[in-house]
């Protein structure tokens, strides 16, 4: 097995070997119930490996045990877990389905165990397929019908995501997320808008910032109804500000994931979204990565595009991060770019990131584009931006990400008239 992975590229490397015994093997009388096993264990294991798209391996070893390896895993270890781990379940949820034959009902509980292999230590061919094999035991001690893997520490952190994707989920039916707000300044302190920053209210692990779920939500899909539910919110926002002179001004800036933007609806959604709330589009900034943009620029551009036209706006956040060509970004209907906090975070003491936060001031320039820097924490990272030409910000130095009430106190005490706290020196 070792042979079949060895000399591809690192993301061939990665392989998982699922080992099943079934039990049920003396129900079958009259037919040869090894080869009909065979067939419906076979049937299974395709059904589930095509759904995600492996490259795999089915065999049958002999008796009720058979083997399924995958090629082209994620090389992210807990990534190409939680890959096997679906493969795997679905495998098991197939075959655990009764059926009938020969007019009586039957049942199977499988047990599978899973081990990765193709890392870069070296073992012995049988190796994996022994691991494996205790693994599967280990399925079969907890009761069969289950899915386990060698590694007690892997089926642990697979065993939590799976907890936590659950967790999300529930979260999402009950409403259990909430939408912070992060003021955007300009040079003297006036906040012209804000970035909506979700975060989760878990039942019992209280606050958890987006940062820990979701990448989760991102691998699971749940990014797309997470995310439909921060638009509606924030559309919802701008639809009660612009009944109010304090915040009529206000822009909101909305993070969407690259899986959102790629949906096929997202353009109708974030238009019927925008009609249904009453909220205008010009005041609406969606924020990309540049990580989008690996993948068709042109259907990336020509969403964009349909968006603007109803006077959507575009960011393009952590700017500076990724590896997008020039040539792409002058034709990316774009409105602003971001620069990332990292850079802004050793401005004054690494020449390279000062010179990096220089050349996006410059090129946004160039190209027409509004430019904000964020994670701006000091006056003096501030004051350096504004010399170079930055005149919006974003950061702690001016608020933290705040729940609604406690934002909308900080817009009344810095509107125009009032006094302002951030005025240059
Ligand atoms: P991001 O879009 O780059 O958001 C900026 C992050 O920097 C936020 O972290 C914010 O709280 C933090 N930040 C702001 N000012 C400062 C500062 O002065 N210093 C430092 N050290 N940090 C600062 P947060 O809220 O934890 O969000 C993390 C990331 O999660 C976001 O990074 C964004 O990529 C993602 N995210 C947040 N909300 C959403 C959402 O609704 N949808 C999607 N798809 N992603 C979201
Ligand atoms: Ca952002
Ligand atoms: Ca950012």
């Amino acid at each position: 097995m070792r042979d079949t992975c060895q000399g591809k590229s690192p993301s061939m490397r990665k392989c998982t070997n699922d080992y099943q015994r079934l039990w049920a093997s003396t129900i079958y009388d009259g037919i040869n119930d090894g080869i009909f096993i065979g067939f419906r264990w076979k049937a299974a294991c395709l059904l589930a490996c095509e759904t995600i798209h492996h490259n795999r391996a089915v065999a049958r070893l002999g008796g009720d045990e058979f083997v399924v390896m995958l090629e082209d895993l994620s090389k992210d270890d807990l990534e190409a877990a939680t890959q096997a781990e679906t493969v795997g379940e679905k495998i098991r949820s197939s075959l655990s389905q009764s059926y009938r034959l020969q007019g009586n009902d039957h049942h199977c509980t499988p047990s599978l165990g899973i081990t990765l292999f193709g890392g870069p230590q070296q073992e012995k061919n049988t190796e994996p397929l022994k691991r494996a094999e205790l693994a599967m035991y280990q399925a079969k001690s907890v009761g069969r019908n289950a899915v386990r893997f060698f590694d007690p520490e892997m089926q642990a952190k697979v065993s939590e995501r799976a907890a936590m994707e659950l967790s999300m989920r529930e979260s999402l039916l009950v409403g259990d997320f909430q939408l912070y707000y992060q003021p955007q300044v300009v040079g003297e302190g006036r906040t012209t808008g804000a970035e909506a920053l979700v975060r989760w209210l878990h039942p019992k692990k209280g606050l958890v910032s987006p940062g820990d779920f979701i990448p989760l939500a991102e691998d699971t899909g749940l990014i797309l109804p997470l995310g439909q539910w921060v638009m509606d919110t924030a559309c919802v926002q701008l639809a009660k500000w612009a009944t109010c002179a304090n915040f009529a001004h206000l822009t909101l800036s909305v993070n969407v994931s690259a899986r959102q933007f790629r949906h096929k609806n997202f353009v109708s959604n974030v238009l019927a979204t925008l009609s249904r709330t009453g909220a205008n589009p010009q005041q609406l900034k969606l924020e990309l990565t540049e990580s989008l943009l690996v993948e068709d620029v042109e259907g990336i551009i020509s969403k964009m595009t349909a968006l603007r036209a109803h006077g959507v706006g575009f960011s393009l956040d952590d700017f500076g991060t990724g590896y997008s060509s020039l040539s792409y970004l002058k034709r990316l209907p774009l409105d602003q770019l971001k620069i990332d906090q990292g850079f802004v975070k050793n401005i004054l003491s690494d020449p390279n990131d000062s010179a990096i936060a220089k050349m996006v001031i410059a090129l946004a320039d160039s190209l027409g584009l509004m430019v904000i820097a964020e994670g701006v924490e000091i006056e003096a990272q501030r004051d350096f931006l504004a010399r170079h030409g930055c005149h919006a910000y974003q950061g702690f130095l001016f608020s933290r990400p705040l729940p609604i009430e406690l934002f909308e106190g900080i817009v009344r005490s810095t509107s125009p008239g009032r006094i302002d706290r951030f005025v240059p020196n």
